[in-house]
């Protein structure tokens, strides 16, 4: 028999569902501020896995993921807990905004928070201390800053090995291997024992449904390694590469203002020499090529055409011979038309 999930004002038991809304804050008003929290808490015994999204208020694609797993999924079979934060900036979210409105903020470099610290720092500790800290693993999702967008790819402490569990487990193509920021989510949760990843996909302010579909399968892949569903198998992404400190891998910035024309997708591999992208002043009179410095692939790219000197403009990160190879077969291979 599984145990009985608590927190703050209430319990769950097994086999039970739980939709609540978790007091963080209080607003100028004295209102309170409150989270959306589902907690499925399942019959039989098993970890318990944390899904969080939109911690940075406009990445909206990690909310439509976490909803669909915690409204849409049949959870009859399931070994373990699954808590469910589709929104955890909740001030950002209604801002439409990236940080909490509140001096600008950013919520995920307050974790693990701190009760009697900055008001960023006691939303966090209200969310790390009730809904983080009790779980075993933990998927936080997150989109391109605004005007930007991702390839889907994950990142975590590669050198943590249960992390790296978690990572393998969500089969992407792309991994890129980092503890990440002091007081980000993936860290501070790492750290205290939630062993928890980031990933990373397409814009803010859009739900990208090819995108959420391939998280979904990463979710469900997740959950068989870790045994919360047993009907389900671990996947295999067909190639993959893990992106190091020895790796290869830039940012491509601007020289010059103006217009930026992208020749490639997001996603697609470029030949070093390639043209990447151009930029060009309002009369196409000064036209400035941007050209691969090595042969990679395009993890991140621009939706916005606007750029200053110096503003990045694509990701790119080398891959090695074999994973150019897999890659290279993986795109010659027939797709099923729909
Ligand atoms: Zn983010």
């Amino acid at each position: 028999m599984a145990p009985r999930f608590t927190y703050d004002g209430g319990a769950v038991d097994p086999g039970e569902i739980a939709n609540i809304r978790f007091t963080v804050s209080e607003t100028y008003l004295g209102d309170p501020v409150r989270i959306p929290v589902t907690i499925i808490n399942g019959e039989r015994d098993g970890p318990t896995l944390c899904l969080t999204a939109a911690a940075h208020g406009d990445e909206l694609n990690g909310i439509e993921i976490v909803r669909e797993v915690a409204h849409e999924w049949d959870h009859s079979a399931l070994r373990g807990t699954l808590i469910c934060l589709p929104v955890l900036n909740v001030p950002g979210f209604i801002a439409q905004q990236r940080y909490l409105p509140i001096y600008d903020r950013d919520l995920n470099r307050s974790f693990p928070g701190d009760g009697s610290s900055t008001s960023a720092k006691r939303i966090a500790a209200r969310v790390f201390r009730n809904f983080i800290e009790p779980c075993d693993i933990g998927l936080d999702f997150h989109t391109s800053t605004r005007g930007r967008s991702n390839m889907l790819h994950v990142r975590g402490d590669m050198e943590d090995p249960s992390v790296a569990r978690v990572a393998n487990a969500f089969a992407s193509n792309v991994i890129i291997a980092s503890e990440g920021p002091s007081g980000s989510l993936r860290r501070e949760a790492s750290e205290a024992g939630t062993s928890t990843i980031t990933i990373e996909l397409g814009e803010a302010h859009r739900f990208q449904r090819p995108l959420i579909d391939s998280a979904l399968e990463g979710v469900l892949s997740v959950m068989a390694e870790f045994g919360l569903l047993e009907t389900e198998t671990v996947k295999w992404p067909g190639w993959r590469t893990i992106i190091d400190g020895s790796d290869e891998k830039t940012w491509l910035r601007a020289d010059a203002g103006g217009l930026v024309e992208m020749h490639h997708d997001r996603g697609s591999l470029v030949e070093a020499g390639d043209r990447v992208c151009t930029i060009t002043n309002p009369f196409k009179t000064d036209v400035t090529v941007v050209e691969a410095p090595f042969t990679g692939l395009l993890i991140g790219v621009p939706e916005n055409p606007l750029v200053y000197p110096g503003n990045p403009l694509c990701h790119l990160v080398a891959l090695d011979g074999p994973t150019l190879r897999a890659f290279r077969q993986s795109q010659s291979q027939p797709v099923d038309r729909v």
